[in-house]
């Protein structure tokens, strides 16, 4: 198939890195859903498919999950954006961007205007445009649908995230359009030579070259899955994204 985007290899650091920066990091809230709770689970069996489905299922086994997207302030390189989260016309008319599988599997799609992460950009004084980097943890439809808001920023997927992606499909829980654009796309070859080993991430990427914002290979929930470690002023922080998505997941 044809494709907008003609993602390209990452050449790291971006720019913008500083000696010792650390970042502050603001939680957007984009929206909500519900879902099987099997889907989160993810267990093995011979009706497992069936069950993270939701089918057969009563309504108090599926549980209300929330769509995030993070906001990252780099004291050089700017605003930085992890996920995107909804798309602003999810609001009102969510089927078109998350097609119809997504609407099917996901109920009670659960959205405010004002909770589109442009919006909430701009309530903070951060003019969505001036976000130069956007970290793609993977390119499932709550994580991708809005993309499209951020035409001018560079975004940073892994590369088999972007194989992943391309290849598979709705049953996946991809949306081509969201984001097959012609925007500036970088890959991180997780499985190449240049990765490094950070604390107990076998493979990372240092972001900027100063620590400040590290992409950790976590692949299981989608067979690309990134995460990131960002140092904070006194701690560390791990957005793990879809990676653990309960705590009974990580526990
Ligand atoms: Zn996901």
């Amino acid at each position: 198939m044809a494709t907008a985007a003609e993602p390209r290899p990452a050449e790291l650091p971006l720019p913008g890195g500083r000696e010792g920066a650390s970042v502050r990091v603001h939680p957007l809230m984009t929206g909500r859903m519900i879902g099987p709770e099997a889907w989160f689970l993810r267990r093995d069996g011979r009706l497992a498919w069936r069950r993270a489905l939701g089918l057969g299922m009563t309504r108090s086994e599926w549980l209300e999950f929330p769509v995030p997207a993070f906001l990252v302030e780099h004291p050089r390189a700017g605003p930085v954006l992890i996920d995107t989260g909804f798309h602003p016309s999810v609001a009102v008319e969510p089927r078109k961007n998350l097609g119809p599988v997504a609407h099917v599997l996901f109920k009670d799609v659960r959205m405010e205007a004002e909770q589109a992460a442009t919006a909430q950009l701009r309530a903070k004084g951060v003019e969505p445009s001036r976000v130069n980097v956007v970290v793609m943890t993977h390119l499932h439809v709550d994580h991708a649908s809005a993309i499209s808001e951020f035409p001018d920023a560079t975004f940073v997927v892994s590369r088999a995230e972007w194989a992943a992606a391309t290849s598979q499909g709705q049953l996946h829980g991809y949306v081509r359009r969201q984001f097959d654009h012609a925007f500036d796309y970088r890959l991180l070859d997780f499985e190449g030579p240049d990765v490094e080993s950070f604390a107990s991430f076998g493979r990372s990427f240092d972001l900027f070259g100063d620590g400040s914002v590290r992409c950790v290979y976590t692949p299981g929930h989608t067979l690309g899955h990134q995460s990131v470690v960002l140092r904070l002023r006194r701690r560390e922080a791990l957005v793990a994204a879809d990676a653990v998505y309960l705590r009974r997941n990580l526990d």
